[in-house]
């Protein structure tokens, strides 16, 4: 196939030589006429030798790579890719019966910038974060209808809001297959949850926290917990099957407390140690007493979305975690979480840090944690890294 052509300037062709897979709007020098976001072109450095073939798009970044090697864009490489992520996932142990929810493709962690997809039980989740990958809906579709068999029957399609302008895409949300025999409830770790897809955050769940929520289970025996944040309540159900003394979720979305209990309703029907409420962390946090809880849980969303926001972002987390320190009960545990892709993981240690040497109490960490296996980082895209939390033992 012959794609429209993009030509870098001289030595721009250096960060895709290490395999990076964005291309900047500064780096380009030429580019064919007409070019139609979303589509495929083909990258040539300056001496006219083939560098990449991606996904042309407008903006800052112009291109996502999708090969370093000259190639079709066709049904064979969708199919390619997904067959290696689904490999992927089989290795790393998380296909299994006591586990039906996982991430399938990871953006640019699985070589596929732009493209989320999870799995719940028979469903898939398909994410677009650009324009060429949601005109490739129905082809990636396919190939993951082929690369599952038989146990995938439904894809949902969600990408309302995460494309990067609206414009006349035709329709965003919706399934692209199936719609009838869901099963609505999914497996983590052998716990049950019911995803919302349609209504809820995201793709419904935040499969990313899996195996930062098996820790807090070894943690719970005899404590009680505080899961702020806890949206549909993954932190919550942990601790339960973990033995926690009471449990209580914290959510200021209505919405996510039904979730949340719902959730633990599947897991520990009539269980009098979950209480939930709908709340702000913050008013919730200023009215409990010092040592009301043994374990805490902050896991808040991105509070830095961009890099303008990183100053105000840092601050957010200072209070936060100050507030946690004052409060948490002597000997307590603190698991406590960042989701802002733009802040790094020393920064955020240093608000966590700040904010202890604020409270004066003595410290240790116990624990780093990350996004885990099925959320890969790229070893050449490091900004694929954004899930960053500390387990603390606070004396
Ligand atoms: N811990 C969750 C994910 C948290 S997502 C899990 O394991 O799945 C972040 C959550 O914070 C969202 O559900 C959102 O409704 C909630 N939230 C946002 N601002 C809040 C605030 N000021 N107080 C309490 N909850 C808030």
């Amino acid at each position: 196939m012959s794609y429209k052509k993009i030509t870098l300037k001289p030595k721009k062709e250096e960060s895709l030589r290490r395999f990076h897979p964005w291309i900047f709007s500064g780096a380009v020098a030429q580019k064919d006429s007409n070019l139609t976001e979303g589509e495929v072109v083909n990258v040539y450095t300056a001496n006219n030798d083939f560098i990449a073939v991606g996904h042309y798009q407008i903006g800052s970044i112009e291109v996502r790579v999708l090969s370093f090697q000259e190639r079709n864009i066709d049904a064979a490489f969708w199919k390619e890719k997904l067959n290696t992520a689904f490999s992927l996932r089989k290795s790393i142990g998380v296909v299994s019966e006591t586990n039906t929810a996982y991430r399938l493709i990871h953006g640019e962690g699985d070589n596929l910038p732009g493209l989320i997809i999870d799995i719940y039980g028979n469903t898939a989740v398909m994410q677009s974060h650009s324009v060429g990958m949601h005109e490739s809906r129905i082809e990636i579709s396919n190939a993951l209808i082929e690369v599952l068999g038989s146990t995938l029957k439904n894809v949902y399609y969600k990408s309302e809001t995460t494309l990067p302008y609206k414009a006349d895409l035709g329709a965003e949300n919706g399934y692209l297959v199936g719609g009838k025999d869901v099963e609505d409830i999914a497996i983590e770790n052998g716990l049950k949850f019911q995803p919302d897809w349609v209504k809820g955050q995201k793709t419904g769940f935040f499969v990313d926290q899996r195996d930062n929520r098996a820790l807090i289970e070894k943690y719970s025996k005899g404590k009680s917990v505080l899961n702020m944040f806890c949206y549909t309540g993954g932190f919550s159900f942990y601790a339960m099957r973990g033995e926690a003394k009471l449990v209580h979720s914290v959510d200021s979305s209505a919405k996510a407390i039904m979730l949340t209990q719902n959730n633990v309703e599947l897991n520990f029907p009539n269980d009098s140690r979950h209480s939930a409420y709908a709340e702000d962390a913050f008013k919730y946090l200023a009215k409990i007493n010092k040592g009301d809880y043994d374990l805490i849980v902050l896991d808040p969303p991105a509070f830095a979305k961009h890099r303008g926001a990183i100053k105000n972002a840092l601050q957010g987390y200072k209070r936060l975690n100050a507030t946690a320190f004052e409060k948490i009960a002597p000997g307590g545990i603190l698991f406590t979480f960042s989701c802002s892709q733009v802040i790094s993981k020393d920064a955020f240690r240093l608000a966590v840090f700040s904010a202890a040497a604020q409270t004066g109490r003595s410290v240790k960490i116990l624990h780093q944690l990350t996004q885990p296996a099925d959320h890969p980082i790229n070893i050449y895209h490091p900004e694929g890294e954004y899930l960053k939390g500390l387990v603390l033992y606070v004396e």
